[in-house]
């Protein structure tokens, strides 16, 4: 049987006046200071300060590093749930961060982060916290589609493969360096019509989860760029529609799909806030709307997490 990656195939209604169990509390900002002790560690890592953002990262979550080290180091790395995690430095706040995230198929638990750097001197350190992710809540619906969204034919079924191929090709990169800067916004001025996490259930079975938001926008609404970025693509695809995806540096892309119209090209600049192109119901959508979605080294995050948190700005690159 043919699996299909569904992305925004139906309009769902979602009860949104029950607390999102994705929701950050307002003491995001406060950050956790990991401060127990390395299980496993090469040289003195004493003074080191590490901390993140979500406070409590659940499966799904974007997740933000800050380390300041007690003295000046040369380079500094991260390993994050078998992912390699570049970090730039601030040198106004001498810090370092980095961008990382949670899948949602990870489970529950207290997981190391490793960091890795060098010092001044020459030598290396290496060591390691734990860090707790906990459990998120989303949603479960059901949902009814047509045999054309999970039966395609021989020709649909070739401009899906190619579409794979393209993504595959894109979705995966990691370009280390910060294009982002200072928080993330919402690409239109609506709310939310479904959340992030959904599991979507057919004839009592979990077939898929919403992998974004949706923003149960008209047709022809300004879509703006949730950060800067490079734009990597800007194509008709079978399942997405037209769709934009931006490449913000340190392994960070946003995906805008069934749009009615493009305003930018691959390869385009983008600042925070710069219109990307007009909703629509493009591609497999039933009705339009705009379906958002973040990626961290192929894996979906929760944008709604992304939007809340508090990031630096106006960095030196
Ligand atoms: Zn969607």
């Amino acid at each position: 049987m043919y699996a299909i990656k569904l992305w925004c195939y139906a309009k769902v209604r979602v009860d949104l006046s029950a607390k999102l169990p994705t929701k950050i509390p307002s003491c995001v900002t406060l950050l956790l200071v990991l401060m127990v002790p390395a299980p496993a560690a090469s040289g003195s890592t004493k003074g080191w300060l590490i901390t993140m953002q979500p406070r409590l990262p659940v499966n799904g979550s974007p997740l933000l590093f800050r380390i300041k080290p007690p003295k000046a180091v040369e380079q500094l790395s991260g390993k994050w749930l078998g992912h390699e995690i570049p970090f730039n430095f601030d040198p106004a706040t001498k810090t370092w961060f980095g961008f990382a995230g949670v899948s949602l198929e990870t489970r529950p638990g207290s997981y190391t982060f490793q960091v890795s750097a060098t010092r001044k001197n020459g030598d290396p350190i290496s060591f390691g916290r734990p860090v707790t992710i906990g459990k998120a809540k989303y949603k479960r619906i059901s949902v009814s589609v047509s045999k054309k969204f999970t039966e395609p034919s021989a020709d649909q079924l070739r401009t899906i493969s190619e579409d794979k191929q393209t993504k595959e090709a894109l979705f995966n990169r990691v370009t280390p360096e910060r294009e982002w800067s200072g928080n993330f916004r919402a690409p239109v001025r609506a709310p939310v019509s479904d959340v992030f996490g959904t599991e979507r259930v057919f004839n009592g079975k979990v077939q898929s989860y919403h992998q974004g938001l949706d923003y149960g926008v008209p047709s022809g609404t300004p879509v703006s760029a949730l950060n800067s970025g490079t734009v990597i693509l800007a194509r008709n695809l079978y399942f997405e529609g037209n769709c934009v995806v931006i490449d913000h540096g340190q392994g960070l892309l946003s995906l805008y799909l069934h749009l009615s119209e493009f305003a930018v090209k691959e390869g385009q600049r983008l600042k925070r806030g710069e219109l990307i192109g007009l909703s629509g119901g493009t591609g497999r959508a039933t009705g339009p709307h705009l379906h958002v979605a973040v990626r961290w080294q192929g894996v979906y995050l929760n944008p709604a997490t992304l939007l809340s948190l508090t990031l630096p700005a106006d960095l030196t690159p």
